[in-house]
């Protein structure tokens, strides 16, 4: 096992591997920029280096920044959280050339699933249903005209190198298919560096649905069942639930079962997420994220199980801490996203929280690196703690949410919190049936604090 680990992140998931890593008895060492100085998880590692200035391409992103104070503090092994590095194959192998144990996959199984297209034909062909469309990449309009017309309208272009909703248009036409074609490309290119884009079937009325699976990296492989993030806005996830309201036992079963199958197929070592959407019945692949996912704690509750401890433990070479009959969900998780946001428009809120307060009791979990009279600063994403509930059923976890929503105390900047207090006054929310465009023609209509 590691003595001393490097946490390449920063905010609440810093904490969560921080937290990890002390009950675990191993060593801790932070990184920061000059703007997160007096940041929570700066204070709270057993030791914390400055790696650069607030922009996170001088700081949380450079590789050199991050390895030369793994290799000043003697730590031996990198989490990376999810976001900055989580997923850089350049990283992962700047490790491995360094001797410096990466607490993730391999950078052969990062590079695989960056790219979507190459994700798409590897799933495929280890037997993973996948959403109808190009295969592989369509290099032209004339191509994508093909390509559209074969499987349908409407469709989606997406960027193979995209990721967080980036590079993705929607053409509910031939007429549409032209400026959706060059703008997915435009963008794949821009925020990504790759121009390449393929063609998928757009589907009317799914759910999102994502399968937690774990690997020692020899060839063994588990799942820990859905979830549940079919609450999005602009394709990002708010609120998050497991077990899926809409899956029974057996599909649970079926499904966990190829995506395990497929993790073992490829060694696959770690926690990773197997993303579909979910139609009448089927599951289509869109998307596997080589890290721990930020709603990993939902899946946490009703399983009953740690999953940085275990990524840790993987990483360090140990055989998986569970067999597939361990993993029997329990009762129901949610978790709600709290971001320094201004309603109705979302505009980032950074600045001074005066006060903070986190709720508590029975089944409630609150990750936040906030405390009274920290100062948000304006250069990082707006995710400032989740809020996770646990109850017996599904009614219970919606109670103790709402009422854990209104024990928080979150003053001095805009938050999301209205969002939830209306959410849980929803009938689609509280029957859970919703797809993943509930959300969005929720807010249409008018979004709280409008
Ligand atoms: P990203 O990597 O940007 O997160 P994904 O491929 O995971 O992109 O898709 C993100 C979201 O976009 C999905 O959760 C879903 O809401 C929507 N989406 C993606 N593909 C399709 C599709 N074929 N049909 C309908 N919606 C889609």
């Amino acid at each position: 096992m590691f003595d001393k680990i490097l946490i390449a992140n920063r905010g609440e998931i810093a904490l969560r591997v921080i937290r990890a890593c002390r009950e675990m008895g191993i060593a801790s060492v932070a990184v920061h920029s000059t703007a997160d100085a007096d940041a929570m998880h700066v204070r709270m590692a057993d030791e914390a280096v400055c790696i650069g200035p607030a922009p996170a391409a001088r700081s949380y992103l450079s590789i050199p920044a991050v390895i030369s104070a793994c290799e000043i503090t003697g730590a031996q092994a990198i989490h990376p959280g999810y976001g900055f590095l989580s997923e850089n194959q350049k990283f992962v192998r700047a490790l491995e050339d360094h001797d410096i144990a990466f607490i993730g996959p391999t950078s052969e199984h990062i590079g695989i699933m960056g790219d979507k297209i190459t994700a798409k034909e590897t799933m495929r062909e280890l037997g993973v249903p996948c959403v109808p469309g190009s295969d592989g990449g369509v290099p032209d309009l004339d191509a994508a005209k093909t390509v559209a017309a074969e499987i349908g309208y409407p469709v989606i272009i997406k960027a193979t190198a995209g990721g967080g909703g980036r590079g993705m248009k929607l053409a509910r036409t031939p007429a549409e298919l032209p400026d959706a074609f060059s703008t997915a490309r435009a963008e794949g290119k821009a925020a990504f560096g790759n121009p390449e884009v393929y063609i998928e079937k757009y589907l009317g009325k799914p759910r999102h649905i994502e399968v937690q699976v774990f690997g020692d990296g020899k060839g063994a492989a588990v799942h820990l069942g859905e979830r549940d993030c079919s609450l999005q806005r602009r394709h990002q996830k708010v609120f998050e639930e497991a077990p899926g309201p809409a899956i029974t036992p057996e599909l649970r079963a079926e499904i966990g079962r190829v995506c395990a199958e497929a993790a073992a197929g490829i060694n696959y070592a770690g926690a990773g997420t197997v993303e579909f959407l979910y139609e009448e019945g089927e599951f289509y692949f869109i998307e596997m994220n080589t890290r721990l996912q930020v709603e990993h704690p939902v899946t946490e509750y009703v399983y009953d199980q740690d999953l940085v401890r275990e990524q840790i433990r993987v990483a360090s070479g140990l055989p998986l801490g569970f067999a597939q009959e361990d993993l029997a969900p329990r009762g129901h998780a949610i978790e709600v996203r709290l971001n320094a946001e201004k309603l109705p428009d979302f505009s980032p809120s950074p600045g001074r929280v005066t006060q903070y307060h986190a709720p508590g009791g029975l089944g409630v979990r609150m990750d936040s690196a906030l405390y009274d009279g920290y100062t948000i600063p304006p250069h990082y994403d707006s995710l400032i703690g989740k809020l996770v509930v646990h109850g017996r059923d599904r009614p219970e976890a919606l109670a103790r949410l709402d009422r854990a929503l209104g024990e928080l105390i979150i003053d001095g900047v805009d938050t999301t919190v209205p969002l939830f207090r209306e959410l849980l006054r929803q009938e689609a929310v509280l029957t859970g049936n919703y797809d993943i465009h509930w959300l969005e023609e929720f807010l249409s209509r008018g979004a709280p604090g409008a």
